[in-house]
C-alpha cells in the first residue's frame, strides 16, 4: 500500500493551504530553522502541511490558537522527524494546548501501601497513545542558548513511546547498534546524575537527572536547541542522536557561523 500512502500524501500536499507569509514566519523564528539548507525547509514544509492535516492542535483553558501558532508548533514537531517520517508520529492525533502552565493531577501509592494525590505545574506532557499537552507560553519561546524547547521535549518522548512507555529507548533504525546506544546513554545518564549532585556546572538542563526517558528528552532538546553542548559534554550520546534523528544539527550550525544563539536577549 506503500503508493497509496504517497498518493495520499501528495494530494494533501497539493491542496494545502498553509499560507506563505505564516511558513516564513515560522522559519525565521526558531535558530534551528534559520539555519536549514532550502532543501530541508522544503522538506520540513511537506512534514508540517501532513501533521497539521493529520494532527488535530486545540486550545483549552481559553486559549484560542491562530494559524502561526499551530505552524510553530507544527514546526517544531517535525524538525525531530525531518529525515525519518511523519508515520513517526502515529497511532494518536491530539494536540492540546493551555496557555500556560497547567495543573496534572496524578495518583500513586507509596511503599507503606498510603494513596497519594498530586497536582503539579507542567509546561508539557505526553501520554502514551494519547495526547500531547504543550503551554504554550513555554511552547512559543525561540529556545537559542538556554537549550530549553518543551515542543521538541514532549515529541521526543513520543518518540520514545513508540516501543511502549518511555525509557530513553526508542526503536532504533536497522544498522543502529542497540549496545552502543545503551552504552552511550547509561555512562552519560550516570555521569551527569553525578555532576548535577556536586552541583557542577553543565549547559544541559538539570531535569535531565530525573530519570532515563527525561535524560533523553532533555539530550534531545539540547541537540536541536545546543547541538555543541551536547557535542563538548557526551560526544558518543551526540553521534547515538545523529544516527536515530539522521541530522547532524552542529555540522549544520557550523555551516552558517552566527546563526547558532539567535537574537540574544529574546526572552
Ligand atoms: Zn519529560
Amino acid at each position: 500500500m506503500q503508493w497509496f500512502k504517497q498518493w495520499r500524501r501528495q494530494r494533501i500536499l497539493k491542496r494545502s493551504t498553509l499560507d506563505e507569509a505564516v511558513w516564513r514566519f515560522v522559519l525565521d523564528r526558531y535558530p534551528f530553522t534559520r539555519v536549514l539548507e532550502r532543501e530541508e525547509r522544503e522538506r520540513l514544509r511537506d512534514w508540517v502541511v501532513l501533521f497539521l492535516h493529520e494532527k488535530s492542535i486545540e486550545g483549552a483553558g481559553g486559549l484560542v490558537l491562530r494559524d502561526e501558532m499551530r505552524a510553530c508548533i507544527a514546526a517544531q514537531a517535525c524538525m525531530l522527524i525531518l529525515n525519518l517520517d511523519i508515520d513517526y508520529y502515529r497511532g494518536w492525533v491530539e494536540v492540546i494546548v493551555y496557555p500556560d502552565e497547567f495543573v496534572a493531577e496524578y495518583e500513586y501509592v507509596d511503599e507503606d501501601g498510603g494513596a497519594h494525590r498530586v497536582e503539579e505545574p507542567m509546561a508539557g506532557e505526553s501520554w502514551l497513545e494519547g495526547p500531547v499537552i504543550l503551554s504554550w507560553a513555554d511552547a512559543e519561546l525561540r529556545g537559542g542558548e538556554t537549550g530549553y524547547n518543551v515542543v521538541i521535549h514532549e515529541f521526543a518522548h513520543k518518540l520514545d513511546m513508540l516501543n511502549g512507555d518511555a525509557n530513553g529507548f526508542p526503536p532504533l533504525h536497522a544498522g543502529m547498534d542497540r549496545a552502543a546506544w545503551s552504552r552511550a546513554f547509561s555512562a552519560a545518564y550516570q555521569d551527569y546524575c553525578g555532576r548535577v549532585e556536586r552541583g557542577e556546572a553543565s549547559e544541559i538542563d538539570p531535569y535531565a537527572a530525573e530519570s532515563p526517558a527525561e535524560f533523553f528528552a532533555v539530550l534531545s532538546e539540547a541537540f536541536f536547541e545546543t547541538p555543541r553542548a551536547v557535542l563538548g559534554e557526551y560526544r558518543d550520546v551526540y553521534h547515538q542522536l545523529v544516527s536515530f534523528y539522521r541530522q547532524d544539527p552542529a555540522a549544520r550550525h557550523a555551516r552558517q557561523p552566527g546563526e547558532a544563539e539567535g537574537p540574544r536577549g529574546s526572552y
